[in-house]
């Protein structure tokens, strides 16, 4: 059966899931979105998703026609209708269909799309062997030009440090800011642990403020394990001991080189590996539940292929 897509109230086919072309998420990347995760009949920080959504709405002047419950009850069953327990979840809000102006107040109602899918997950070799990045030279957009905090549908600046990263054949890069300080990679944050002590890009420092470092750093500090925000630059990369990527789609991954430097001993390290542990048991445990207690369905996870969501 072809997954059913949420648009505005109702469910469609995928094959019949469309929105108009006058729509401004289509014309100018006018909107905002959200990757979210299900694991074992659980969705992962939902409340958390919820909120970084609604705070990109109230930034970008978009008055969503839901409330925030409204959204998370969709959110639920957009999944118990495709009768996904293991899943990723892609929530968009558009700035909705206007004229061919760039001005928003000609587009009265946003379009909300939820999308529940199977996962795609890197290859697990890459977990076990980690990633090898280079940093490229397309800057993050810079706080006052295109807040990264807000996780707007243009996403042309991070697709620019792809299009590098597939030119030079990394399945991921890391992204400087215009001081030339390390931000994140294209869908990724980043940790490093230097000197025994874990750190990571300060959200103001141009990044989108991930849920999963944020449960990172969280899940450290109940570990003892020392852990601050930092603004670091390549030569901290090149001489940390471990370094790490967090996301929805990727969880947490190791870094064993970066420009040639090879980080550590080149293989994913100590401090990586508990917290990746210790993420993923969180993970099978907590979480909002998608079908009242005893209906719980799990779905297997769909094929590896490769994913930077
Ligand atoms: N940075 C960027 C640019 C991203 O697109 C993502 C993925 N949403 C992240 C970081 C990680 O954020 P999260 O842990 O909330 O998925």
């Amino acid at each position: 059966m072809s997954i059913q897509v949420y648009i505005d109230g109702a469910y469609y086919p995928k094959e019949q899931a469309k929105v108009s072309v006058f729509d401004h998420g289509y014309l100018y990347g006018d909107g905002i979105f959200e990757g979210i995760r299900a694991y074992n009949g659980r969705v992962w920080k939902l409340d958390e998703h919820v909120r970084r959504l609604y705070e990109g709405a109230k930034a970008t002047m978009l008055q969503l026609p839901v409330t925030p419950a409204e959204m998370t009850e969709a959110i639920l069953e957009t999944l118990r209708r495709n009768n996904l327990g293991e899943a990723y979840i892609r929530v968009v809000v558009s700035r909705g269909a206007g004229d061919l102006g760039l001005d928003p107040r000609k587009c009265p109602k946003p379009t909300v799309v939820i999308i529940a899918d199977k996962i795609n997950l890197y290859p697990q070799e890459l977990y076990d062997k980690g990633l090898r990045v280079v940093t490229v030279a397309t800057r993050r957009n810079s706080n006052e030009a295109l807040n990264p905090r807000m996780k707007s549908l243009n996403y042309l600046n991070n697709i620019m440090a792809k299009i590098e990263a597939n030119h030079l054949g990394y399945p991921e890069v890391l992204m400087l800011n215009n001081e030339g300080y390390v931000t994140e990679g294209t869908g990724d944050n980043i940790f490093l642990v230097r000197r025994g002590e874990l750190l990571t890009t300060p959200a103001t420092a141009g990044i989108l403020e991930g849920i999963t470092r944020n449960t990172i750093l969280r899940l450290a500090s109940d570990m003892g394990i020392a852990n601050r925000e930092a603004l670091f630059n390549r030569h901290d990369v090149y001489t940390a001991e471990e370094c790490f990527l967090t996301g929805t789609a990727a969880e947490a991954i190791a870094v064993v080189e970066v420009d040639g430097r090879v980080i550590g001993d080149g293989q994913p390290g100590a401090m990586t590996n508990r917290l990746i542990k210790a993420f993923r048991e969180l993970t099978r445990v907590e979480g909002t539940p998608i079908w009242p207690a005893g209906a719980s369905k799990t779905v297997a996870a769909g094929a590896e292929g490769g994913t930077d969501r």
